[in-house]
């Protein structure tokens, strides 16, 4: 399976030469922050056969409430989309925005997490694994 995908203006571009992981929403205040929306929908995959094309590209860095490290999270500053998060506690994972797919249609996330600050009218994704937090390690 290979995967790509851009941000909004086209100036990031990015391909996945991997099955991808995981697919899992997060509830995290930073996550709807950056997004501006409910929650962000990542997908998380090989670090090292993710390869993001665009000098547009930085990272902007949160710590994070669980684990206290960083959480490096890469946007497109010519347009400002989110392209994926890298977290210090969980190396050799990238976690990609998900709505930055080019194809979005086999998309089903499994796991929730940080619920604790989720939105209070988002139901529950029938059945998706919840978390407080983080995914217990
Ligand atoms: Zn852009
Ligand atoms: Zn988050």
């Amino acid at each position: 399976m290979k995967l790509d995908g851009q941000c909004l203006c086209g100036e990031v571009t990015y391909t996945i030469d991997s099955e991808p992981k995981f697919t899992a929403v997060c509830h995290c205040t930073d996550c709807q922050r950056q997004t501006g929306g409910a929650y962000s929908l990542v997908v998380g995959v090989d670090d090292e056969k993710l390869t993001i094309s665009g000098d547009a590209v930085k990272t902007f860095i949160t710590v994070g409430e669980e684990h206290k490290t960083n959480t490096n999270r890469s946007f497109c500053s010519e347009c400002g989309s989110p392209i994926v998060g890298r977290i210090d506690a969980m190396p050799g994972l990238a976690f990609v925005k998900a709505g930055t797919l080019n194809d979005t249609s086999w998309l089903k996330p499994t796991v929730e997490v940080w619920c604790r600050s989720a939105q209070p009218w988002v139901a529950p994704l029938p059945g998706a694994e919840r978390y407080d937090g983080d995914i217990p390690s």
